[in-house]
């Protein structure tokens, strides 16, 4: 007999639908399966047939054709075990389902019948109609992501058993209804976020840091081994204002399709903004994304939060390069045989690094061994037009040994945390009817529009910007960073003052 199983597929960060066409026949016992499955789908047949038979089932004997279309797809992974295993079960004749083409089926089964969990639940939750005839059955260890879309029907189980009791029962009272996501779970998470008002001294680097939070501008910070760049890096979190649930959707999204399969820990949705930080050594793919998997990488992992490179002149030049892309459109599209992958890529990007290879030529107390032309050529590793995307670049001076006893009254970071907030709110004002969220995003005319300039001031910014030899992208983005800076006062429109402190931030170039 003949039936189709409705299931999805990931293709990159889309949930493609699948069905699964088993027709099992009487004739010479065997198993064709076609459609385009790579290893892990081919496999499944005998963790399928084993798992059938866990349940006492048999589905052997019969000729057997399976096809997974539309047939032009590449179907990967182990989550088209579960409707395989269905459909094996109902064209036997093993056993009867009323109405089966409500259910979307997706699952990994182990031998013994365990439904396992699979990646990128939440983007096939998401793209399911919510109504009564779209039903998603998943395996247990994949009902926190599917309990997010609000309105959506799903059931869960622990073993196939179980899901094909259900289905035989025909008793939808299993059958849950998601509630969305709900301000208490998120609130329960809390992270080790060092304090701002841990961080002796350095009320530039903190200033600037407040400004690049505040507009979620890129951020360079330059200074000796040992100055407090990276704690400075890892207080930011603390200073980010919360996530939208737009927001956490977006990225629990992404999150949820770099889940391991058979990664049964429990999976808690994204509600703290993601602060990333690959180690130098990473790879072209680990860092934007693609692989055999087709997973997200560490730019992707970091939508709408920071990702910071430590030791960025470590890099490997081209995997830096690659970042170029989504640090100006805000995505990373791989390119496949079989189409092109677009992951979203929205992040503040963070890095730190020694002003030269010996790490001292900024240190008044310590002699600086680098030959000129080394120090040149450290330098040159970082590119001009990657240099110009960073819009706040920051030298961090050399901790003075005093100042750690220092016990004056320091700022915490929840009270700088409010000011960025208040700036973001012009922000969202600003960009109500606008595709923007921050001031970083602006497209440079409307970093001019916005700038709302006097002729004197707009006469300031030109000959600076020329004096500093500024290229076209290096003047808008230091406009949009004035933009922030005039936010945080609740200006109305920039003036000479926030222009010369953006320029300040562009010591590098
Ligand atoms: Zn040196």
């Amino acid at each position: 007999m003949f039936h189709r199983i409705r299931s999805y597929c990931l293709f990159g960060i889309k949930a493609v639908p699948v069905s699964v066409e088993v027709d099992a026949s009487q004739g010479l016992p065997g198993f064709t399966l076609v459609g385009l499955p790579d290893n892990a789908v081919r496999e499944s047949r005998e963790r399928v047939v084993s798992a059938i038979r866990s349940i006492g089932k048999v589905v052997t004997g019969f000729r057997t054709t399976v096809n997974l279309s539309p047939a032009d797809l590449r179907k990967e992974g182990s989550a088209l075990d579960l409707p395989l295993a269905i459909g094996m079960l109902v064209s036997t004749g093993e056993i009867c389902v009323e109405g089966i083409e409500r259910f979307v089926f997706v699952g990994e089964l182990s031998l013994d019948g365990l439904l396992k969990p699979v990646r990128g639940v939440l983007s096939i939750a998401m793209s399911l109609p919510r109504d009564d005839k779209n039903i998603l059955v998943i395996p247990r260890a994949n009902a926190s992501e599917a309990s997010l879309v609000e309105g959506l029907r799903y059931a869960c189980f622990d073993t196939l058993g179980e899901c094909v009791e259900f289905l035989e029962s025909g008793n939808l009272e299993l059958v849950a209804i998601a509630k969305g996501m709900s301000r208490e779970d998120c609130s329960a998470v809390s992270r080790d976020i060092p304090d701002f008002r841990n961080v002796v001294g350095m009320e530039g680097v903190k200033r600037a840091l407040e400004v690049a939070a505040a507009g979620s501008h890129n951020f360079l910070l330059v200074g000796s081994p040992g100055a407090g760049k990276t704690l400075c890096a890892r207080c930011l979190p603390g200073i980010l204002p919360d996530m939208t649930d737009e927001e956490i959707l977006e990225t629990t999204r992404i999150h949820s399709c770099a889940r391991r399969a058979g990664d049964s820990s429990g999976f808690r949705p994204v509600v703290n903004r993601p602060f990333r930080t690959p180690h130098h050594s990473a790879s072209m793919v680990s860092l934007v994304g693609g692989g055999s998997r087709l997973s997200p990488g560490e730019a992707s992992l970091a939508h709408n939060g920071v990702l910071f490179l430590d030791e960025l002149p470590e890099f490997n030049r081209s995997v830096l390069e690659a970042l170029r892309e989504p640090m100006e459109d805000g995505f990373i599209s791989v390119s496949r045989a079989s189409g092109t992958v677009v992951w979203p890529a929205r992040f503040m990007m963070g890095a730190a690094m020694n002003p030269c290879p010996c790490g001292f030529s900024m240190d008044p107390k310590r002699v600086c061994t680098c030959l000129p032309d080394a120090r040149k050529r450290y330098r040159e590793k970082i590119s001009g037009p990657l240099l110009d995307r960073i819009d706040i670049q920051v030298s961090v001076p050399p901790m003075e040994a005093g100042a750690l006893v220092d016990n004056g009254r320091r700022e915490s970071s929840a009270d700088i945390r409010k000011r960025v907030c208040a700036a973001r709110a012009i922000q969202r004002r600003r960009f109500a009817d606008l595709p923007f969220k921050s001031n970083a995003e602006m497209t440079s005319e409307y970093a001019k529009k916005f700038a709302g300039m006097s002729p004197e001031v707009e006469r300031f910014a030109v000959s600076a910007a020329d004096n500093m030899n500024l290229s076209a992208r290096g003047f808008y983005r230091m406009l949009k960073v004035s933009r922030t800076i005039a936010d945080m006062k609740s200006a109305e429109n920039v003036e000479i003052e926030d222009i010369s402190e953006a320029l300040r931030y562009r010591t590098m170039n």
